[in-house]
């Protein structure tokens, strides 16, 4: 018995004319990403890649598992791969699901044919199966409303398949098929789930963050590299870059008004982070910010931020309230990791009187206190890259 998997298109069989560019994509994505669990003969038809496993020790539960963190799949099946005619398709699902059907109590049959040109058509198909599972397997009955099990016969080009349902893949677009963008990654919760949903819509991710030694240690950093690990399954390969932010601060803290703080800081993260897309060929920045979550994210302090950018930020977490935005930290296991306590350098410097409507014109005269312009570009220079890798 031979078992495959097929992941299924989702959005993307709709895109036209692109359409062999994200199959292009997506076809190396998962190449790149099932490597190391052993060898694996590809093939793509009809809106599904074909995954045939080539080792026999190769673990299938495995495959799908990192198969399930793959933006661009739709839906997975295992199934067992027959012949294109009635005889083997009945053989092969009596031994291929035996398993399930000793021991479910009722059942239906789905045929999908593809192939046109398959002598039996679909209704002629589930009868003549459905008949031979209910001879062999006395304890089932049919029941096409809410069967325990669905058998899916599936009918394509060089082979029948034989499976007993499809599991959900994780949507969205093939990481890459949308161009790149930076993302400013803190240790918190939000930054890492903002980074997995633009990753979902195809985009390439870079990260940076900002460090504050000897305000902020090692660990804290630490924190950051292990959630770019995490996100790796996701969004593929992440070029992570290390910004010395000492400096900076302490010029603000030096210079600036203290309730300008957290604002001018932001500015001036974003400032360094232009600077670092534009080497990247990153297109935008993204961040984790919610409305109205601390003062930094009122709309107020929004418009003050993106005032210092020329290019789109992302907040793909906008509108979210935090519980949404920590079932999704959960999901994706960033979120154990964002709750270690570590200091990051925004909550070093917190003014405790922040102002949460700042007004731009005041906010520019405050930024113009301090002497930034060379130290900007040091923090640039000094920046430090590293690259994480899926394994
Ligand atoms: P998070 O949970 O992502 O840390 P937060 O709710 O703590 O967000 P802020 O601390 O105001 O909010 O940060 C808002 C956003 O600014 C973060 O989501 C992140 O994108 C960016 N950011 C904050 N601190 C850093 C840092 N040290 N390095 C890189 N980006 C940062
Ligand atoms: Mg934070």
């Amino acid at each position: 018995m031979k078992e495959i998997i097929l992941a299924k298109f989702g959005e993307m069989a709709l895109k036209g004319q692109n359409k062999s560019g994200f199959e292009d994509i997506l076809m190396k994505n998962i190449k790149f990403r099932l490597k190391s669990l052993g060898k694996f003969q590809y093939s793509c038809a009809q809106s599904t890649i074909y995954i045939q496993p080539e080792e026999p020790e190769i673990d299938l539960d495995e495959v799908i598992e990192k198969l399930q963190k793959i933006f661009g799949i739709a839906a997975i099946c295992r199934a067992c791969v027959c012949e294109k005619n009635f005889e083997d398709i009945r053989k092969q699902t009596l031994v291929y699901l035996q398993e399930m059907l000793e021991e479910a109590g009722s059942f239906k049959v789905e045929a999908k044919r593809a192939d046109k040109k398959f002598p039996m058509k679909s209704p002629e198909i589930c009868q003549e199966l459905g008949s031979a599972i209910c001879e062999a397997f006395p304890n089932l009955n049919v029941d096409v409303h809410q069967p325990e099990i669905t058998v899916i016969v599936e009918i394509r080009d060089t082979n029948a398949y034989i499976h007993a349902g499809k599991m959900k893949g994780a949507g969205g677009l093939p990481v890459g098929s949308s161009g790149k963008a930076l993302l400013l990654l803190s240790g918190g919760i939000d930054s890492p789930v903002a980074g997995y949903m633009m990753a979902k819509r195809g985009i390439h991710l870079s990260a940076i963050h900002f460090v504050s030694p000897p305000y902020t240690s090692d660990r804290a950093r630490l924190k950051v590299e292990q959630l770019c690990e995490k996100l790796t399954p996701y969004c593929g390969d992440i070029m992570f870059y290390c910004v010395p932010f000492t400096e900076i601060q302490e010029e603000l803290k030096r210079k600036c008004p203290e309730e300008y703080f957290t604002i001018l800081m932001r500015r001036m993260m974003m400032l360094i982070a232009q600077e670092i897309a534009a080497e990247e060929k990153a297109l935008a920045l993204i961040t984790g910010e919610s409305v109205g979550q601390v003062a930094s994210q009122t709309l107020q302090a929004m418009v003050c931020t993106d005032a210092v950018c020329h290019m789109p930020v992302f907040r793909p977490l906008v509108g979210m309230d935090k519980t949404e935005i920590i079932e999704i930290s959960r999901k994706i296991d960033t979120f154990d990791i964002s709750i270690q306590p570590y200091e990051d350098c925004c909550t070093v410097f917190t003014p405790r009187h922040p102002k949460i409507r700042p007004q731009l014109e005041l906010v520019e005269q405050a930024q113009q206190k301090g002497n930034f312009s060379e130290m900007l570009a040091e923090a640039v220079s000094h920046t430090e890259r590293k690259i994480f890798k899926h394994t």
